[in-house]
Order: structure tokens, then sequence, then C-alpha cells
């Protein structure tokens, strides 16, 4: 007995392994097809000085809009999902090439409209170890003539760990063509504090974790608090992340914090959405408590 319901165990794991691994398949064939279909777009999310209320940036997330038979033509897949078999299929690659490819003209565009906002670009690891990234990114900049120092590069703490020579070489030949960089969800990984100072590091990004629980758990409030004031110490900016009530940024503003990021502001929105956002926006935080 005790065998057969082992057995059927087995099996059961294996069927559901099996269909686990035809969904990356079908989802990896989808991707591709997206990418040559043009149906993969740039969604952007501001973030703002919190001493000048200044929109200074803006991240942009990719967002694939998969059609169907649906009601609504199609749906949104989140990146948490797609990415993830992007990086293991080295699809990430050709991928992030566009991602920057776009998100530089249109950052070039608002600034020669006048707008000092900095585009803020997720780079992965796979990215750094699979393509010539720092030859790219100078084509780019060539190519939308945006300056370099109005484009971030952000790169969370896993990268660093991986191959630290290579990594620290790759991330100097990123800032010697005058591009920022950013370390994104920090406090979530693993990086060592010595770490740190090898790398050319301008802004620390508060995990949106610490943020949201910030006002109820003491411990997340401390970390957030430490990660600012590491960030000073070592002469960085700092962005928190997932701000999303003004009790969270009275919080980041008490504690110092440079920049936010978060649904108080906006959620990150299409290209056209975000430039009326610029237009309309009057410079003053207390716009967003209505
Ligand atoms: P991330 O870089 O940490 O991006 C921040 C995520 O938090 C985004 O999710 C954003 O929509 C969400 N967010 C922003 N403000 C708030 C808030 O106030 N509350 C809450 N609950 N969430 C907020 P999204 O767009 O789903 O992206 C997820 C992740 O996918 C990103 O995390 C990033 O790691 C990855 N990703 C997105 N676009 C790209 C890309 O172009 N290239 C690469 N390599 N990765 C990307
Ligand atoms: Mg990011
Ligand atoms: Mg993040
Ligand atoms: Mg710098």
């Amino acid at each position: 007995r005790a065998k057969e319901e082992g057995r059927d165990q087995v099996k059961e794991y294996s069927e559901d392994f099996d269909r686990a691994v035809q969904q990356r398949f079908q989802m990896l064939r989808d991707l591709r097809e997206a990418l040559d279909k043009n149906q993969l777009d740039l969604h952007y999310q501001p973030q703002l000085d919190l001493k000048t209320g200044k929109v200074i940036g803006a991240e942009a997330l990719l967002r694939w809009f998969k059609p169907d038979n649906s009601k609504e033509g199609g749906s949104y897949i989140s990146p948490a999902d797609f990415i993830p078999v992007a990086e293991q299929s080295g699809l990430i690659v050709p991928i992030g090439e566009w991602v920057l490819a776009q998100a530089c003209e249109a950052a070039a565009e608002w600034n020669r409209n006048g707008h000092d906002i900095r585009i803020a670009i997720n780079v992965s690891g796979a990215q750094f170890y699979q393509s010539d990234i720092v030859s790219y990114v100078r084509d780019v900049l060539n190519k939308t003539g945006l300056n370099p120092k109005m484009l971030e590069l952000e790169v969370t703490e896993s990268v660093f760990m991986d191959d630290i020579q290579h990594t620290i070489h790759t991330l100097q030949e990123l800032h010697g063509l005058g591009v920022e960089l950013a370390i994104d969800d920090f406090g979530t990984g693993y990086s060592s504090l010595s770490y740190l100072r090898q790398f050319p590091i301008d802004r620390l990004k508060i995990d949106q974790s610490f943020i949201r629980n910030a006002l109820n758990n003491p411990d997340d409030a401390a970390i957030a608090k430490t990660i600012v004031r590491l960030g000073h110490s070592l002469n960085l900016k700092v962005i928190a992340e997932g701000v999303e009530t003004r009790e969270h940024e009275a919080f980041l503003i008490a504690e110092d914090c440079d920049e936010v990021q978060g649904f108080r502001y906006s959620r990150p929105i299409p290209l056209v959405k975000f430039k009326s956002f610029i237009t309309s926006y009057d410079g003053n935080l207390s716009q967003f408590d209505g």
C-alpha cells in the first residue's frame, strides 16, 4: 500500500514537473514571437526628489500584452513571470537591447524638451555576462544623443556576487561612459559592505518591502533608516521604492531619504501618459494627497 501510494506521488510529481517544463517552453516561444511582433512595451514610473518635489527620473518597466480571444483582446503578463524565462534562455539579451534603445530614445526626447529627467533601466545578470553591454550602451548613447549622466542602470545585489572581478570591471567601464549606476532592491541580497566600496555606485534603492512595513514593523523601519545612513556615509544618493502613502513619504522625509518612487505619485504608465504627467505636475508633493 505504502509503496503504491509512494508511486502515485512520484507519478503526480513528475506530471506536475512535465507540465511546468512545458509551460516554460510555451512561454519562451510566445515571448520570442512577442519580441518579433513588437508586442513588448515600456511603461514609465516617475521618481521624485523629496526636497524639491521635482520629477528627477523615471524607471522603465517592461510590459507584455499577450493577445488572446478574450473580450479584452488579451492580458498583461507580469515581468516577474517572464523575465526569469528570458534570463534562462538568453532571450533577455535582445530584449534588454530593445529596452535600452527604446527608453534612451524616450529620455533623449524629453530632455530635448527641457525636462531634466533621468531614465533608469533594469539590467539583469545574464545581460552582464552574455553580451557586450558596454559597447551596446555606448552605441545607444551615440545614436540617441542622450547625455550619459541622464542614464542610470539598475542592478541587483545578486549580479555583484556572481563574479566579482568581471562585475567590477564592467561597472567601471560603464561608469567610465558617464552612466549612473544604482543597486536595486537593496537590503534583500547578500552584498557585503566591503564590496560596496569597490563598486562605482551612485545610488541605493531601498527595497519596497522595507517601505511597505516601515510604519508597523520597527525592524523594517530600522533597516530603511540604516540604508539611508549607509548610503549617505558612502556619498551615495538613496531612493525609496514602493512609496504608496503620505505616511510612507513623511517617514522618508524625516529620515532624510533623497528620492522616492511609488504608487503614491504614479503607477508605471505608458509613454504618452508619462509626458502628460510631467507637464501637468505642479512640482508640489501635496498634489498627491487628494
Ligand atoms: P523592480 O526593478 O524592483 O521594479 C519595481 C517594481 O515595483 C515594478 O514592478 C513596479 O511596478 C512596482 N512598484 C512600483 N511602485 C510600487 C508601489 O508603490 N507599490 C507596489 N506594490 N509596487 C510598486 P513590475 O513592473 O511588475 O516589475 C517587476 C520586476 O521585473 C522589476 O522589479 C524588475 O526586476 C523586472 N523588470 C521589469 N522590467 C525589466 C526590464 O526591462 N529588464 C529587466 N532585466 N528586468 C525588468
Ligand atoms: Mg528596478
Ligand atoms: Mg526594485
Ligand atoms: Mg557618478
